[in-house]
């Protein structure tokens, strides 16, 4: 997910089937714009996945606590414009809303037609460090004052839970490795700027408001679902995996690498690459702490493990088994050398558990896709 734009609201409706008599449904809904990547595992019950812009979701949840409480997220109401995303990668069980962020009408709409929303999540923000830098001013209209618009709309509507996908890039250059979530964030992006004021907007908004949040700040999102069948579909596409990937499967003649000055082992930089599944499973755990009265709060997600540039290619290669041709060029404005996240605050506070740990396994799973999806989305495949 990187990310990311969406929401996923979920609505508590009233218990379902006479043998279930204390099991509440909750209806999500989702609401999308940018490039988040996310998605749920289909074990977990025909999720969805969301990518960049995203998609879907579909899940049931089940936690045990007091009497096995059991939560049903069986409706799905997605909200996207579609500037980034695909109509092809929604749920054929989702609603489906086309709207934009920063239009209150559009969104009060959606909230006024689905009643009885308990959560939102917001994937909903523009994401690409390269961009922000030529185009700060983009990343303030849609992430800072779209967000605004939103919580507007849910205070309006009542509605107290919110998920948000923030990122590794709300640290900047980190003082240690891992970084932990107490740790400083001095942005070196506007992309990053902009994720961490939309974090303190939501800080205000509770000690104003009282709407809770859970800020899920994700290191490097990627890999595609097990399936093979929704992945990564960004025009023109900016990331380290999709990029080696494109060069693999013969649409891209080559990868540039950004910077081999670095203070790094073999100076290019570093990131904690975490796979999408992951990712998805982790909101679900928030949606389902925030909604059992956990308190707002940020967790880090990430794998813990650093992989340079260099070493993502040599390892996509070992995937693939294809020559990836390779450029070095300059440093990209805005890249910090080193991102990798301690996510053990995740694990302890939200029980999660990250299951794709294998960075060979993450970019298998994104290969699947992209091999057989080499237009993404368009027909042609
Ligand atoms: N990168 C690169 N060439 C590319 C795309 C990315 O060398 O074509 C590098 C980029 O400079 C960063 C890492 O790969 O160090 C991951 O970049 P990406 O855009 O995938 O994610 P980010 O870290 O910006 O969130």
């Amino acid at each position: 997910v990187k990310e990311y734009l969406g929401y996923m609201y979920a609505k508590r409706a009233e218990p379902s089937g006479i043998c279930l008599p204390i099991i509440p449904t909750l209806l999500m809904m989702i609401l999308c714009l940018l490039s988040s990547r996310l998605y749920v595992k289909e074990e977990v019950h025909d999720v969805a996945v969301l990518y960049d812009v995203f998609l879907t979701l579909y899940a049931e949840l089940s936690c045990c606590s007091a009497g096995c409480l059991r939560l049903k997220f069986d409706e799905v109401v997605v909200f996207d414009n579609l500037e980034t995303g695909y109509i092809e990668a929604v749920h054929p069980k989702a609603r489906f809303y086309q709207g934009d962020l920063r239009n209150r009408k559009e969104i009060d709409d959606v909230l006024d037609n689905e009643s009885g929303i308990d959560a939102v999540i917001h994937f909903a923000a523009n994401s690409l460090v390269g961009e922000s830098m030529v185009n700060p001013l983009k990343y303030y209209d849609n992430n800072v004052y779209g967000t605004k618009v939103l919580l507007e709309s849910l205070l309006a509507h009542g509605i107290k839970n919110i998920v948000f996908s923030s990122t590794a890039a709300t640290y900047g250059e980190p003082l240690q490795t891992p970084i932990l979530e107490s740790d400083p964030t001095v942005p070196t992006n506007c992309y990053g700027e902009t994720k961490r004021a939309m974090e303190r907007m939501f800080h205000w908004t509770e000690v104003a408001h009282g709407i809770k949040y859970v800020s899920l700040r994700y290191f490097n999102a990627c890999g595609a679902h097990v399936n093979g069948n929704i992945g990564e579909a960004h025009n023109p596409e900016s990331h380290l995996i999709p990029i080696i990937l494109q060069v693999a499967n013969g649409t891209r003649d080559h990868i540039s690498v950004f910077g081999t000055d670095y203070d790094t082992e073999d100076g290019t930089c570093i990131r904690d690459y975490i796979h999408v599944t992951d990712l998805a499973q982790a909101h679900i755990l928030a949606c389902k702490y925030l909604l059992a009265g956990g308190k707002s709060d940020i967790f880090n997600l990430g794998n813990g493990i650093g992989f340079t540039v260099k070493e993502v290619i040599e390892k996509a290669k070992e995937v693939t088994g294809k020559e990836i041709k390779v450029v070095y060029e300059g440093r990209r404005a805005g890249d910090p050398a080193e991102l990798v996240a301690s996510s053990d605050k995740a694990k302890r506070v939200l029980g999660w558990h990250p299951e794709y740990n294998d960075l060979g396994t993450i970019i298998a799973t994104a290969w699947k896709w992209h091999s057989t999806h080499p237009n993404g989305y368009k027909k042609g495949n």
